[in-house]
């Protein structure tokens, strides 16, 4: 549906109306992507990360954290069992830990692939040459946020990293054949409503097939412990509006949005979204990768996750997808 930034940003801003968008949302994502939610099993399998960027928990300069990071077995053997509660989707998401070399990300994602599942990384930013290899190793998708187009303000919050480097990383994924997945955080100290509506453009524009949509949360060990945080509903508006921008693409039901309202996930469901990543992390590590606080199912097990997430799906009279969930195109 095509909107100029200034109705983008009508949207954003009328919290009066904003059911009226959500309702809008929910009808474009019933007739574009329809009513099943593509459930993926979220890895988090290191949290030491050569990056400081300001808003996050796992930040180097963070002090306070204990630090892990799965073997290659252990990895694997979490996907495995991820597999068996019949996860169709793994993501492997960490800092940017450098531990995990080309060779040995080929291999686990190779291992992960033999259980016949989609693959996506969420492992930041690394050369041309190790995304072609991740890709020629089975890797079918990837995740990245931009986190904001606001150059400014992202080298702000994000020191010794470039934005542009981050955009290429983009594009490179991109060429290599990868299903792209982009995004935002809502709420960033200094984010006007106006670079927000400047972010879902440029979500647009690079035609990313998923694209997911968090509320900033203050971490008390960073830099950024005073700030506000976002709202939850200007996520959800944000989102809402993501989803009338780009109808088929996937959108997820986020794990922040969750931790700011026990519902959270529910009303992104019902405002646009139709994708939910759980977390089948298991043990300590799932407390330990505290990107916020207040991260919702630390204390759970994977089997309580994905039992507790289908219910909640089947209560709001969705279905699970039972296939990969993947980007289809509309026709
Ligand atoms: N190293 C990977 C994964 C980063 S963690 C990468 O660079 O892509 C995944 C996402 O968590 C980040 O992209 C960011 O958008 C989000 N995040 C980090 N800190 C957060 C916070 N304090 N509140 C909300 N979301 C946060």
């Amino acid at each position: 549906m095509p909107l100029t930034k200034a109705e983008i940003i009508n949207l954003l801003q009328n919290e009066t109306e904003q059911n009226q968008l959500f309702k809008k949302a929910d009808e474009i994502r019933h007739q574009y992507v329809g009513d099943e939610v593509h459930l993926r099993g979220l890895i988090e399998f290191s949290n030491i990360c050569r990056n400081n960027c300001l808003y996050c928990g796992i930040r180097c300069g963070n002090n306070k954290v204990c630090r892990y990071r799965m073997s290659e077995e252990e990895l694997i053997e979490t996907a495995r069992r991820a597999v068996a509660l019949g996860f169709k989707t793994i993501v492997m998401q960490s800092g940017e830990d450098m531990y995990y070399t080309k060779d040995r990300l080929c291999r686990i994602i190779k291992a992960i692939k033999k259980f016949d599942v989609a693959v996506t990384l969420s492992i930041g930013e690394r050369s041309y040459e190790e995304y072609k290899a991740f890709r020629e190793a089975g890797a079918d998708r990837y995740l990245m946020r931009i986190e904001t187009t606001d150059k400014e303000l992202y080298h702000k919050l994000d020191p010794n990293m470039s934005w542009q480097h981050r955009y290429e990383c983009l594009l490179t994924i991109k060429e290599l054949g990868y299903e792209l997945g982009s995004g935002i955080m809502v709420g960033l100290p200094e984010q006007s409503i106006e670079s927000i509506a400047d972010d879902l453009l440029f979500l647009r524009d690079l035609g990313v097939n998923m694209a997911g949509i968090g509320p900033f949360i203050p971490h008390p060990e960073t830099p950024l412990a005073k700030e506000k945080g976002g709202s939850l509903n200007l996520a959800l508006r944000t989102m809402a509006v993501m989803r009338l921008l780009m109808p088929d693409i996937n959108i997820p039901a986020t794990t922040a949005m969750e931790s700011l309202h026990p519902e959270g996930r529910i009303m992104a469901l019902k405002a646009g979204a139709n994708v939910v990543m759980p977390n089948v992390t298991e043990g300590e590590y799932r407390k330990l990768y505290e990107l916020y606080p207040n991260k919702i199912c630390v204390n759970d097990t994977p089997a309580h996750c994905r039992s507790c997430i289908g219910m909640k799906i089947q209560m709001i009279g969705r279905q699970i997808g039972t296939g990969y969930g993947g980007y289809k195109k509309a026709s």
